[in-house]
């Protein structure tokens, strides 16, 4: 049995589910063998593509609700497998080595070595997740009828120099849209909800949102949204909670309960 992610179920009521694939730091010691990074090296890479405290943020922000929604959090960090990447050709990362499985960091530099074998990664963690995510999504859809996925993430503030989607827009809050299962009202929620943030930009500078492939594009009752925020809305220079965190961890608790309507 996996354990690189928990489910940590809702009200029996709430057909939500958030998604938190990039909230955690850990790296169990047999993975860190594969990383070519000195320690303190790969503690300022963790800082720098972990999405810090998006797992904490959404426990408080849940915490409190009458109907909470259910939560599926990645427990290991992205640099052991990203479930959020596509684990074959068709990720467009790879271009950059920054696939389901990263042989580069954000700087460019070698994770991995060039001819790292991943196999092992993607079926001890990619592959569990993937299925135990897919089933939690079968099962709320047989009890409800539909399904809604919250996916949480943030970005920091400047652009990581090895990336694909350079010269884009880093707005506080940026919204991540499917045009088959995202409902436009539930954009149009989450812009007047997050507004006194300030401005929301719709796939910038990160697009699309978390949909597992059995539902994707095929199944219109899955729908979904990514919420992305830039790092200084819930964190401070140092990582720690910053002074908007209350503010922000309320405006998504309301956020969540409007949602249920979708
Ligand atoms: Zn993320």
């Amino acid at each position: 049995m996996a354990d690189n992610f928990e489910v940590i179920a809702g009200h029996p009521t709430s057909h939500l589910i958030i998604h938190v694939p990039h909230s955690a730091r850990y790296i169990p010691e047999k993975v860190r063998g594969g990383i070519l990074l000195g320690d303190a090296d790969l503690e300022s890479e963790l800082d720098e593509m972990t999405d810090s405290l998006t797992a904490e943020m959404v426990l408080h922000a849940t915490a409190n609700l009458v109907s909470p929604p259910t939560l599926f959090i990645n427990k290991y960090s992205r640099l052991v497998i990203d479930p959020e990447r596509f684990p074959d050709e068709r990720e467009i990362m790879n271009q950059v080595g920054m696939g389901a499985v990263y042989l580069k960091s954000s700087k460019g530099e070698q994770l991995r070595e060039p001819n790292f074998d991943s196999s092992q990664l993607i079926a001890n963690y990619y592959l569990p997740y993937a299925k135990a995510l897919t089933e939690l999504v079968t099962t709320k859809l047989s009890e409800h009828g539909k399904v809604l996925i919250i996916d949480f993430h943030s970005y920091r503030n400047e652009q990581h120099p090895n990336a694909v989607n350079h010269g884009q827009a880093r707005p506080p809050v940026c919204i991540g849209t499917d045009s088959f299962h995202t409902p436009s009202g539930l954009v149009e929620l989450a812009q007047s909800q997050f507004a006194i943030f300030g401005e929301s930009v719709l796939n910038q500078p990160y697009a699309g949102t978390y949909v597992p492939l059995d539902f994707y594009q095929s199944n219109p009752r899955v729908t979904s949204i990514m919420l992305e925020n830039r790092a200084d809305l819930l964190v401070d220079e140092y990582l720690n909670p910053g002074p908007n965190f209350d503010e922000y961890s309320k405006a998504l608790a309301q956020f969540i309960t409007l949602a249920a309507n979708y």
